[in-house]
């Protein structure tokens, strides 16, 4: 029996745990002593071990490669040497056919670690030549990284985890941390119970909004308006820090320009929300004498999430709350590791530590580690994810090769993803499960899973911990990075690593940024946040201290910008909104946990479509039911679940199952800065069945 160390692979909260073995099998996951989670789990972290000994529950492992050697084929089994050889040589004439920017790659925002994370970036780069490289923050916090990074200077959590507690006032806007991140929304929870006030911006009255001060219970698809609206208080009210905003801001000119079309009183019809409680709202913020802006999807999935994280960090610019301890603004990421995918350069405009592609003497530095030439590196940025089937079936992408992702399930709008796969020439699959999307692959290429391989994963609030390994996988799969490793020598690209810190010291080098985070300091510290530029360095527990801000002016940048309604709009065919949400006991598109026998039995079936009583009743639709719910793009069947806690005019369903998948119906209206999708808003109609 052993214990070995471990992060938890399901969100951003990053929990630390030790997994319990015995015989090469994981007996339990006991809470560690973590600086995000003091000995406490959720049930994932429980219970979200299993489907590494192998219950064969839903869905079976990868265990060996396999290739479609004609379109509408079979997969045949082959081996590695087989493999490598087949897809190194299809990938090569694609390249030469078509250039490197027909072909896309994508990293893993989810167990595979930074390491590796940052090996395929150098793929696309060193070995394709493209800056074709993205990751799943392109459909969750790409407009908070993008929205930070013009503001602020960073696209990252200001703050901690560990520091939400000891707020006085957290604002929290469309951000259901008791489903997203169960451990983070204890650390609310204390907040509260320390004194703290609590605003909830959320149309669904979500687990937070029962220990709120004030629920602002706004209709979907107008937070720009209530955005405004808070800074027009701000403003109007003289609530702002006047010293504060004169010695370390630009922008308050036009921003006050911008927001005076939104008097509370104005927007009252747009929001649902009263001017009372816009008011009030900022009233509770402003007094505070420490506040933080927490946000997820309820933000970010929108055709206006750029501006809506840029007018939130204004908040906190006008009220001063940035630079020191206990206030900020947190986007509080997902996937477990989607931080570190976008810290390693899985990103089509940065190379890792956030550096930009368009910078000569950037691309330089790189070709010159990575042993190449200059001119051979890519200086515009690359495709993002959303844009692939898109310009698939324009014929301009012909292959992808994905690691660690699902987008047959977790993208926007389905049948467009569908029918964009069909246009590709070529596609690689790199995962542990027989995905939606692996299906669907010319070539399987099956790796080892969180638990047979160790590394560096980066949490929500920017902070480095180490992972190890706790069993031996049992068949023929490798370490990501080592596939990647294979392919890129086949292609005439030698690279060859001794093991995991190698790989994370070559990045150490090239990236200020992270430079003193040795894997030593992370064995010694735990948890390092970066910046840690030195290696005497103790990591930086929140940005900005002194107010100075990342950005050209070293000054942070006030904005508004006028509400744009969402792109499709209910009517009398298609009279409700949908929002997709998602559900506590399962993660992503669910390979992990539907194999994991407590999870399963958490939730059973595929998903559910919450639904207002009102609504229901004219509906004719009864509690637990099974309904049609269709949407210009498609019909799935779901379940009714008929409660109080929704709004009327919505409806929400959770993006995790693949019978009843919401995103036959989204719609991929994207941002125009961060291409991220409209998955929270799209125009339905529930029918009983
Ligand atoms: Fe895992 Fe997140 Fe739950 Fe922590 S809160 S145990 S990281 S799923």
């Amino acid at each position: 029996m052993k214990k070995v160390t471990s992060v938890c692979p399901y969100c951003g909260a990053g929990c630390k745990l030790n997994l319990v073995v015995n015989s090469n099998k994981i007996i339990r996951a006991e809470a560690a002593d973590g600086i995000t989670n003091q000995n406490q789990l959720c049930l994932k972290g429980y219970y979200g071990w299993d489907f590494l000994n192998d219950t064969r529950l839903l869905t079976p492992r990868l265990r060996q490669p396999m290739i479609r050697y004609q379109k509408g084929g079979k997969l045949t089994p082959v081996t590695w040497d087989e493999a490598i050889r087949y897809t190194a040589k299809r990938l090569g004439e694609i390249k030469a056919a078509y250039g490197p920017r027909a072909i896309m790659t994508t990293g893993s925002s989810r167990g595979t670690g930074n390491e590796t994370n940052y090996v395929m970036q150098k793929f696309a780069r060193a070995v394709l030549h493209t800056n074709n490289v993205d990751c799943c923050a392109r459909v969750c916090h790409g407009p908070s990284v993008a929205g930070l990074q013009e503001t602020l200077g960073n696209g990252a959590m200001s703050n901690s985890i560990a520091d939400i507690e000891h707020s006085k006032c957290l604002l929290v806007f469309g951000y259901n941390c008791a489903d997203s991140h169960p451990i983070v929304a204890r650390r609310v929870l204390r907040a509260k119970q320390n004194g703290a006030k609590v605003i909830v911006c959320d149309p669904r009255r979500i687990e937070t909004a029962r220990i709120a001060d004030q629920h602002l219970q706004i209709n979907n698809g107008c937070n720009m308006a209530l955005v405004n609206a808070f800074g027009y208080v701000l403003l109007e009210e003289d609530l702002y820090d006047h010293e504060y905003v004169s010695r370390y801001t630009d922008g308050i000119e036009a921003y006050r320009e911008q927001v005076k079309a939104y008097a509370p009183e104005a927007v009252e019809a747009i929001t649902g929300v009263s001017a009372q409680s816009i008011r009030q709202a900022m009233r509770t913020y402003a007094a505070a004498p420490s506040a933080t802006i927490m946000w997820g999807m309820g933000v970010t999935q929108f055709g206006q999430a750029v501006d809506v994280v840029k007018g939130l960090a204004s908040l906190a610019l006008l009220t001063g709350n940035l630079g020191r301890a206990h206030v900020g603004v947190g986007p509080v990421r997902g996937q477990n590791n989607v931080q570190g995918a976008c810290d390693m350069g899985v990103l089509p405009n940065q190379f890792p530590g956030y550096q930009p592609v368009t910078d000569a003497a950037v691309r330089e530095k790189f070709a010159h580690a990575w042993g190449i030439d200059p001119a051979l590196m890519d200086d515009q940025p690359g495709v993002r994810i959303t844009e692939v089937p898109h310009l698939a079936l324009e014929g301009k992408v012909k292959a992808w090769y994905i690691m660690g992702e699902d987008p047959l399930q977790t993208e926007a709008d389905l049948g467009l993803v569908r029918a964009g796969f069909e246009a590709l020439d070529f596609v690689v699959v790199q995962d542990i499960f027989m995905t939606k999307t692996a299906e669907a692959a010319d070539v399987i290429l099956p790796a080892t899973s969180w638990g047979e391989h160790g590394g560096v994963f980066t949490c929500a609030d920017r902070g480095f911990q180490r992972f190890e390994k706790a069993i031996e996988p049992s068949y023929n799969v490798k370490r990501d990075w080592e596939i990647i490793s294979l392919l890129a020598t086949e292609m005439g690209y030698p690279m060859h690593y001794r093991d995991n810190q190698q790989i994370w010291d070559e990045m150490r080098e090239l990236c200020p940024l992270f430079f003193g985070v040795t894997y030593q300091k992370m064995g010694e510290m735990g948890h390092i946040q970066w910046p840690c530029p030195t290696l005497d360095h103790p990591g930086t527990a929140y940005l900005y201290e002194g107010n100075q801000f990342d950005t050209p002016s070293g000054r942070g940048q006030l904005f508004a910008a006028p509400w744009r309604a969402p792109a499709e709009r209910p009517d009398a065919e298609y009279p409700l909104v949908l929002c997709t949400v998602r559900e506590v006991g399962h993660y992503s598109c669910r390979s992990m946990t539907g194999n994991c026998a407590a999870l399963q039995t958490l939730a059973d079936e595929p998903g559910f479509v919450q639904i207002n009583p009102q609504d229901a009743q004219q509906l004719g639709i009864r509690d637990r039911a099974l309904v049609w719910v269709s949407s210009r793009r498609g019909r799935v069947i779901s379940r009714a679940d008929v409660s109080e806690r929704i709004n009327q005019g919505a409806v929400y369903m959770t993006y995790q199952w693949w019978i009843g998948a919401c995103n036959e119906l989204t719609q991929d209206n994207l941002d125009p800065v961060s291409k991220t999708p409209e998955t929270k808003y799209c125009a339905v109609n529930l029918s009983a069945i």
